[in-house]
């Protein structure tokens, strides 16, 4: 018996990817970012339901992400490599048809001397200092990088979730500055990007964390439930304490439901004495240091404590159970371990 089960609604996805599509506006693509398993979530069973709403793009961090991908989807959609053309990188790129997105003057040479003539995109940097070309690198390359006609100019948003933050105009106005004119399509917006508006848009948006139910996209379908299995419940008499370090008393008589997940599933322990959750719409604390598989629960009010209580679904998203470890949806969705049972619901296949 599994100790949770992470069920993962694929037609919400979907409907989150063409909410996405349509606030990219007309004549604009939206591919869809499904590094890192998809956020956590199943990469080859998430791709094949964007594919099938219309996704013609994906994203991924990694060649090797590409490869599991490729065998996903099979030929035709376009998949993208966010770290580039790395050193070892040449064959899978070559050989699965992926499309790196070059950071750098040494990846631009590796791609250009041993995949010659086939597709590849460029970074920019445009201030974040993560990935991609500085501005003056750029402007020393463009001329004989564009003659190669890349794929697509890209660059990305350091602050996109803070609608006011300067930083964004900043990253518009260099993007603006070291693509304008250069004819090739451009992408700058993933899903906080989408949401500045149309100027942000460009050819291509690219969306991961709001196609799974994450902020800031606060307007998405919820995506996934995770429910977990009820091992034991006691009764606790005033006084007593529960779990590693006495970090918890009773102060009336109680009723403790303990679950089978805890950190090495993902839950983190900062969401001891924290978390909540649920037996359907009823609320229940987590009492206690949340421990290596086991998390202790308080169902003292409930009639009937249930087989399972939910930590993650309609009640609670990932970002409301991140607000309790004090992290973010991300965290929490890339978090989740793999020993949950994952169901997949919609979809075709
Ligand atoms: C992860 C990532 C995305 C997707 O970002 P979300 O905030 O999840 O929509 C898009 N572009 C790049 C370069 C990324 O690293």
């Amino acid at each position: 018996m599994p100790g949770g089960t992470l069920t993962i609604d694929l037609d919400a996805i979907a409907a989150n990817w063409r909410a996405l599509d349509r606030m990219s506006g007309q004549g604009v693509q939206t591919a869809a970012v499904v590094k890192a398993d998809a956020y956590g979530l199943g990469a080859a069973r998430v791709a094949r339901a964007l594919a099938q709403a219309g996704a013609r793009r994906f994203f991924v961090a990694l060649a090797d992400e590409g490869v599991a991908l490729r065998a996903a989807l099979g030929p035709g959609p376009q998949i993208c490599v966010l770290a580039g053309h790395m050193s070892g990188d040449t064959d899978m790129l070559g050989d699965l048809d992926l499309t790196p997105m070059l950071n750098s003057l040494d990846q631009i040479t590796r791609h250009f001397e041993t995949l010659p003539g086939r597709p590849f995109g460029v970074q920019l940097d445009t201030g974040m200092n993560r990935l991609g070309m500085e501005p003056a690198e750029w402007q020393a390359v463009a001329p004989i990088v564009l003659e190669a006609r890349p794929e697509l100019l890209m660059s990305h948003l350091a602050c996109a979730d803070e609608p006011g933050h300067p930083m964004n105009d900043a990253q518009l106005a260099a993007f603006h500055a070291m693509t304008d004119g250069t004819g090739v399509p451009r992408s700058l917006a993933a899903t906080g990007g989408i949401l500045l508006g149309p100027d942000y848009h460009f050819d291509l948006t690219r969306p991961g964390i709001g196609l799974y139910g994450g902020l800031p996209f606060a307007d998405a379908a919820p995506a996934v439930r995770l429910s977990l299995s009820v091992v034991q419940t006691r009764e606790v008499a005033a006084g007593e304490t529960v779990g590693y370090g006495c970090t918890w008393t009773a102060e009336i008589p109680s009723t403790i439901a303990t679950v089978a997940a805890g950190y090495a599933d993902g839950l983190m322990r900062g969401l001891s004495n924290a978390a909540t959750l649920w037996a359907g719409d009823t609320p229940c604390p987590v009492v206690g240091r949340v421990s290596m598989d086991l998390i202790t629960v308080d169902v003292t009010h409930l009639d009937e404590v249930p087989a399972e209580l939910d930590i993650l679904g309609p009640m609670q998203g990932p970002d409301a159970l991140a607000a309790a470890a004090g992290t973010i949806g991300y965290e929490v969705l890339t978090a989740l371990g793999p020993r949950y049972r994952r169901v997949y619901a919609g979809g075709r296949a």
